[in-house]
């Protein structure tokens, strides 16, 4: 979500964070922002893309000033025009300088943006989401983003509120998951305060978590 909330902001979304946390954990593992080449973005809704600009001297720059940032272009379109349903949930200051400054790279449909690095569009939720999968030696990680924000959500009739098209969700959800049992892949998940991943299985005829990884101290939920 980034460091550019007012006090009232934070206080009403329950922003609980140190500033500059992203940059102070990559800092403790030895990365520096200008060294990172690539941002991925699943969509621009302002919990997933308000940390992609900060202040700095000369008004908004980009957090990461050397990275490409990948965006569905689908999803790019609607984010720029989006309908009175959502149109809340976009800050346009969030994404609209990185086209001016040549930092945007929008891609269309499932695409390998780089070795062991592929995106999947996913669009019930809002036109062009993509699930971000890291093919790596190990197995699989995919960022899910709000396909399934939380553990409790692998459950296929669980979806969100916000989601523009609920019954696209769900025919995604099983399309995606049935790929996830296949090749056990690892979901990270994005909103979940208490756990952070897990495998997935299918038995009795269910989605369920499989091997699920806990945050070891898991954040407070702000004002309760
Ligand atoms: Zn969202």
């Amino acid at each position: 979500m980034g460091d550019r909330w007012a006090e009232r902001q934070a206080d009403m979304f329950g922003i609980v964070r140190r500033p500059n946390q992203l940059l102070a954990e990559l800092a403790e593992a030895g990365i520096t922002r200008e060294s990172i080449t690539d941002v991925v973005l699943t969509h621009l809704h302002f919990d997933h893309a308000g940390g992609v600009m900060r202040e700095g001297d000369d008004g908004l720059e980009p957090v990461f000033p050397e990275a490409r940032h990948w965006v569905q272009e689908r999803h790019w379109e609607w984010a720029t025009n989006p309908s009175e349903r959502d149109r809340a949930s976009f800050r346009a200051d969030d994404f609209s300088a990185l086209k001016d400054k040549g930092k945007l790279e929008l891609v269309d449909g499932p695409t390998e943006i780089m070795p062991e690095v592929k995106v999947t569009p996913i669009s019930g939720h809002t036109p062009g989401q993509q699930v971000v999968e890291f093919h790596t030696g190990k197995g699989v990680v995919a960022f899910v983003g709000d396909l399934i924000p939380f553990l409790s959500q692998v459950h296929i009739p669980w979806i969100m509120g916000f989601d523009l098209n609920p019954l696209l969700t769900v025919t995604e959800k099983k399309q995606f998951l049935t790929r996830a049992v296949e090749d056990n892949f690892t979901l990270v998940f994005e909103h979940d305060h208490l756990h952070e991943a897990a495998t997935v299985k299918f038995e009795n005829g269910k989605f369920q978590p499989d091997l699920v990884f806990t945050l070891d101290d898991p954040p407070g939920m702000g004002k309760e």
